[in-house]
């Protein structure tokens, strides 16, 4: 048994990249005949998506639930738990008690906001955006969405309402359609062509060869960093999902890029809930709420001037990480500040 651990473990982390590319995981599972830690509970129901209007955006845009993380305390499951979870004849034995990375985190993201979460390496902004998708369950409280205990309601109706955009933005060796439409496997031409648009990379794919039939990747049409990044926007707004989890890049862009990638940000934002582990000052800065991260908790929270006032840990990571974004930061860059 212990042999299997490290493939297990693996596997559990392989759950995150797969489900970031914006592919079933189930069927990993299924194939290797698995059972996953996270699954539908047997009286699950399906996520209802609308909850009330959004307070801001465009009007195509969905109407937007509730984020709502209630006293949350979360722990990494061990290899053990992850074993025992995918063996289910084998007796469960004790297990080394685990170490709890999130304590008692508490917020709400109301319907439409933007909610920036920032704070030091290991802090613990991704495992927040990863009980969002339910990628794992909490050891106490609760995430609801919409008000619906995301435990309460089926896999697949949940991360139908989720788009997930991470730091790499993962390009399959395809054509930009097929990439597009992982996002959207009945999305038209014309409905992949809109959101590149959207995206600010429409005039950059249309100006190709071959069109949406170009093929992108390692081996094929090279795009750059800004390009990427814009693609995964695309493919957000192809997905027009009413919740946005997002890592935002932390990869140097020039600053044409920069502003573009900007725009596309905007757009995909709009009329969404959306929880950004945020590295650009534009988006601290327009966030509706930041919440600074430390040590697994909420250490402050509040809007960026606020914030700045206080002090204290924001303060802080403003000038060690944020401030000399003023110079190169096309939209956002006070000409001649420095
Ligand atoms: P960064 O800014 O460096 O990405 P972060 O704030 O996003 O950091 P997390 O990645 O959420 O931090 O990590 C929080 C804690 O959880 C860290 O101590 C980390 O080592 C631990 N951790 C992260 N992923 C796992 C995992 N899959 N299994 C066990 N522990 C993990």
């Amino acid at each position: 048994l212990t042999r299997m651990y490290g493939p297990l473990t693996a596997l559990s982390n392989v759950h995150v990249d797969v489900m970031t590319a914006l592919v079933s995981f189930d069927r990993v599972f299924e194939v290797l005949d698995l059972k996953p830690l996270i699954r539908d509970r047997e009286d699950a129901r399906a996520l209802e998506a609308s909850r009330g209007p959004a307070t801001t955006g465009k009007a195509a845009a969905p109407a937007a639930p509730a984020i709502e993380f209630d006293h949350v305390r979360f722990a990494y499951p061990s290899a053990e738990e992850v074993s025992l979870a995918s063996l289910e004849s084998i007796a469960r034995t004790d297990t080394a008690p685990a170490r709890e990375v999130l304590h008692d985190v508490h917020f709400t993201a109301t319907p439409g906001q933007l909610v920036a979460l920032v704070g030091p390496s290991g802090a613990g902004k991704s495992t927040i955006t990863h009980l969002v998708s339910r990628l794992y369950d909490v050891s106490d409280g609760a995430v609801r969405i919409g008000g619906a205990d995301v435990r309460d309601v089926t896999l697949d109706s949940l991360r139908a309402e989720i788009g997930v955009v991470s730091q790499d933005a993962h390009l399959f060796h395809d054509t930009i359609r097929e990439n597009m439409r992982y996002a959207r496997p009945e999305a038209t031409d014309e409905e992949i062509l809109a959101a590149l648009g959207s995206a600010q990379i429409g005039g950059l794919v249309t100006a190709m060869p071959e069109g949406l039939d170009t093929v992108v990747g390692d081996r094929g049409y090279r795009l750059s960093g800004g390009e990427k990044q814009r693609l995964a926007i695309a493919r957000l707004l192809l997905k027009a999902p009413s919740v946005v989890v997002l890592d935002e890049a932390t990869a140097h862009l020039d600053s044409e890029s920069e502003a573009a990638v900007q725009r596309a940000l905007k757009t995909a934002l709009a009329g969404r809930t959306s929880l950004v582990i945020a590295h650009r000052l534009s988006t601290i800065r327009e966030a509706d709420q930041i919440l600074v991260i430390d040590d697994g908790r909420v250490a402050e929270r509040g809007r960026h001037e606020e914030l700045l006032l206080r002090g204290g840990l924001y303060a802080e990571l403003y000038r060690t990480q944020f401030a000399r974004q003023r110079d190169g930061e096309g939209l956002d860059a006070p000409s001649g500040d420095g």
